[in-house]
Parts: C-alpha cells; structure tokens; sequence
C-alpha cells in the first residue's frame, strides 16, 4: 500500500515513504527527532550513520529551483548547490537532503523504469513555483505526461504555524501574487499565514497530476514538535534527514 508509515530504528523514529510495486527496489526514509540524528554534527556523519555502503550526494540547500543529476562526481565530499536532486538505479548512489519545516517531496515515474526526483520545497520554494519546474523538468527527461507521475509530500509545517509579516516583506509580497488564494490567510493587518502544502499541491493538480497518485502526509512540523524538528520550535542546528536509494 503506497503512501506513509510511521516506525522506528531502536530509539530513532522514522518515516518510510511506500511506493507502488512497480517502484520496486526504490527506498525513501525520512530520520525525524530522534538519538541517531542527534550524533550527527557534519555531512561526514551523515555518510558514516545513514549511507554506510552508497557514496553520498548531499547538495547545500539553499531555497532555490536548480536540479542536480546524482551521480559519483557530485557525491560527498563534493557538495554542489541545489534542492533538488534526480537518482536513478544507474547512478549507484544515494541522495540525502535536510529538513526542518521545509516540505520534501518526492517525485516519481515507473515507466520505462523508476526514476525519481526529490525536492526541498520551503516557502521561497513555493513562490517561485519550483515543483512547477521540477515537473517540466521531470516530463522532458523521463518522457512522461504530468498523470504518469506520482508525487509524495510532507512532512512540513502547516498553515496553522507559518505566519510571516504582511508588510515590508518582499517574499510576502511575491507570495500574495503567487499562492492560490485559499493558500493565503490574512488574519490581521501585520500577519498572514501562508500554506505551503497547499500552494505546491496546486502546483502539482496544474501540471496534471492524478489526485489518486497525490500522497500527502499534512502533519504540520512545529504543532508536532516532539516528532519532528522543527526550525520555528527552535530547532535551529538540528534536521531531518531524508535518505533514498535504489537497493
Ligand atoms: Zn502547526
């Protein structure tokens, strides 16, 4: 059954993304709050705890659109600057990118083979529609029209937490143009809260995508905080680290 399941690695929660059978041999896991992401202190640690047998490909996020191939030349120690990042079976690596109120999303096709791209979407993210990107991308190189294309999304932080000033800001101003309205909700004069979640499902309804192949785990971040880090709660040095492989 696709979709999302809660476990846990002896005292270290996680989140294991299902995929579909005709997926198979694709693994994504999200390590949320817990003692095996405390010991992490540096990309090194990062390789040494959760890819102990793939070389690594963790880009420096820096809430931009740009899309990295993975593949060994861009593997740890290199760390080149993306948020987004495509593996496939040949490339013989694994991808890991960090967390903490941002939303992952996973794209994916199965046909001719599985290929996927995950993403680290925030707020900057969302307006400047980089799922929206990401897909155009995707449709070019894997062949594909937006209903053959499967998406898994979340966790992150929610409408309920994400509130930024309303004025004098100019990513707020970009995002008023942006979001679909029932994203948006102004609640005073200086405050607005924005759901990020759903300006990227948006996003993904847009560029064709089959509600029935929409995954969404909506648990907000920082209402959550004893399950997640999240970076609003003060979690400011930690993160969730998603780690995915073709085994
Ligand atoms: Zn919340």
């Amino acid at each position: 059954m696709e979709g999302f399941q809660l476990d846990r690695q002896g005292d270290q929660q996680i989140l294991r993304y299902l995929f579909p059978p005709a997926f198979g041999g694709f693994s994504a896991t999200l390590y949320l709050r817990g003692a095996l992401m405390e010991q992490i202190d540096a990309s090194e640690s990062v390789k040494e705890l959760l890819s102990p047998e793939l070389p690594l490909v963790m880009p420096l996020q820096v809430h931009g659109t740009d899309i990295l191939m993975a593949d060994l030349a861009c593997s740890l120690p290199e760390r080149r600057e993306a948020d987004g990042v495509a593996i496939s079976r040949t490339a013989n690596v694994a991808v890991a990118l960090q967390f903490a109120d941002c939303w992952p999303v996973i794209l994916g096709t199965s046909t001719p083979e599985p290929k996927f791209l995950l993403l680290h979407c925030g707020f900057k993210g969302a307006v400047s529609h980089f799922v929206t990107k990401a897909l155009s991308w995707a449709c070019k190189e894997w062949g594909v029209e937006g209903k053959g294309i499967w998406a898994w999304l979340g966790p992150g932080i929610g409408p309920c937490c994400y509130a930024r000033s309303a004025t004098g800001d100019p990513w707020t101003k970009r995002a008023f143009e942006s979001f679909p309205s029932k994203a948006v909700n102004r609640l005073s004069e200086k405050s607005v809260n924005f759901d990020i979640a759903g300006a990227i499902k948006a996003e993904l309804r847009q560029c064709g995508l089959v509600e029935n192949r929409i995954f969404a785990l909506g648990e907000c971040t920082s209402c959550n905080n004893d399950i997640f880090y999240s970076y609003r709660k003060g979690d400011v040095g930690r993160r969730m680290i998603l780690v995915a492989f073709f085994t």
